[in-house]
């Protein structure tokens, strides 16, 4: 099969490594790719939410199945794209990815569909917002409707704070109760009612030590999350992604590709909190380092239509990921830094590293972005799969880089 992966991140790299080792894959395209990839992937110089330009290149190149890793193709529109073309796409489309898109959408969805998720209220005017923060008394968490790039949530301790928010996100808005526990994402390859579990991670979104600092797009994730295995994660499925699938085929738009679910683990069992359409980035490298499967023939056999065929297989080790960002991320990162020591770090037993944002000046690899580098690996334990992900992180070199201290403590 021919292939075209698109995408540049770390999840990216994760996925090209997969797909590199399949025995049907004949040929493999990243856009635009990253250099981590360049050994495995022919790079095509094509952005990713550029849905005409990869549909033009996949008609040209006869691509087989299109894998796209980030959300931004997918909400421009290039899973509709592709259909209209007759080339399969393991991504959802533009209506199915609502569910990422509209905070409003994934909640009427959930309680169609009857999936336990917080008491909400959509509001389209300041006035009845307020008053109902005010009836309501906090803590309450308000959440822009749309794509807000994990800014469009608060998690107000007090009425003001709730006010506040519903003045700076503006409308239309969804206030919800405040659930309280433990945050696990699980996550599952889905085509129409088929769901194959994946597996589950908990990511650490801050920058800093102890969750301190700004929000970032994940510094780091362990796999499984602590008290949720197997069994629980099989039995979450049934409960929190398989009754959304039928929901989404009832309405009309099914869903093809990754669910991300975020739960919250709460005194009265697991809660929704929101869905994502694709793999989390660190998530997806701790995911993928242990799957034992194809993966090729999975996301063929989701694209289709067919995955109630398809197996994925995930060792039972413990896997963590740790991103080395460029300091000054998320606002400023600087760019430049020359990076050494990647093959020592690989050379490492269970180390793999995952390029995002780097790239080649003159044939030296340097620093070109906010999280370079991610660091994975698996062993037994999860402390030894800390220990030797630490290990690798500190054979990698450049100036500026940082990295969380915590991740899987
Ligand atoms: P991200 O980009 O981080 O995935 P998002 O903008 O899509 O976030 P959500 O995932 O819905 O928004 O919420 C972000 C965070 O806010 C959650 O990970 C959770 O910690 C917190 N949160 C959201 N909803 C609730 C809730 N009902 N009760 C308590 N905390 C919540």
């Amino acid at each position: 099969m021919r292939v075209l992966l698109v995408g540049s991140g770390g999840r990216e790299h994760a996925l090209a490594t997969c797909l590199a080792r399949s025995p049907s894959l004949s040929a493999l395209y990243a856009a635009p790719g990253n250099p981590g990839m360049a050994s495995i992937a022919t790079l095509v110089p094509l952005k990713a939410d550029d849905v005409a330009g990869l549909v033009r290149f996949a008609q040209e190149q006869k691509i087989d199945l299109i894998v796209p890793g980030p959300e931004a193709p997918l909400v421009a529109g290039l899973a509709d794209a592709c259909a209209e073309a007759g080339i399969p796409c393991a991504g959802p489309t533009k209506a199915a990815a609502l569910l990422e898109g509209s905070k409003a959408f994934t909640k009427d969805v959930a309680d169609a569909a009857g999936i336990p998720t917080a008491r909400w209220e959509r509001f389209e005017d300041e006035a009845p917002a307020i008053e109902f923060v005010r009836r309501r008394g906090a803590p309450i968490v308000i959440k822009a409707d749309g794509l807000a790039g994990g800014k469009g949530v608060v998690v107000a301790q007090s009425v003001e704070e709730a006010e506040d928010a519903i003045r700076r996100l503006g409308m239309p808005l969804v206030i919800e109760e405040c659930l309280v526990g433990e945050e696990v994402s699980l996550f599952a390859f889905c085509s129409d009612d088929k769901a194959v579990l994946i597996g589950a991670a908990r990511d650490h979104k801050r920058l800093g030590d102890g969750d301190t600092g700004p929000n970032t797009g994940g510094m780091g994730a362990i796999s499984p999350p602590p008290a949720f295995g197997r069994e629980m994660q099989e039995k979450a499925l049934d409960i929190m992604v398989r009754p959304m699938l039928a929901e989404m085929v009832r309405r009309g738009t099914p869903f093809r590709g990754v669910i991300f679910a975020g739960l919250m683990l709460t005194t009265e069992g697991p809660k929704l909190i929101e869905y994502n359409v694709r793999f989390g980035d660190p998530e997806a490298q701790a995911l993928l380092i242990r799957l034992k499967s194809d993966l090729l023939p999975i996301l063929a056999a989701l694209a289709q239509g067919n995955l109630e065929h398809a197996a994925a297989e995930f060792s039972d080790e413990h896997s963590i990921s740790l991103v080395l960002a460029a300091n000054g991320y998320p606002d400023a990162p600087k760019k430049g830094g020359r990076i050494s020591g990647i093959e020592r770090a690989e050379a490492v037993p269970g180390v793999s590293v995952f390029h995002a944002g780097t790239t080649l000046v003159d044939g030296v690899l340097v620093a070109d972005g906010g999280r370079v580098l991610t660091v994975c690996a698996k062993a037994t334990t999860p402390e030894e799969a800390r220990k030797l992900a630490y290990e690798g992180a500190s054979a990698i070199q450049w100036e500026d880089k940082i990295f969380r201290n915590d991740i899987g403590l």
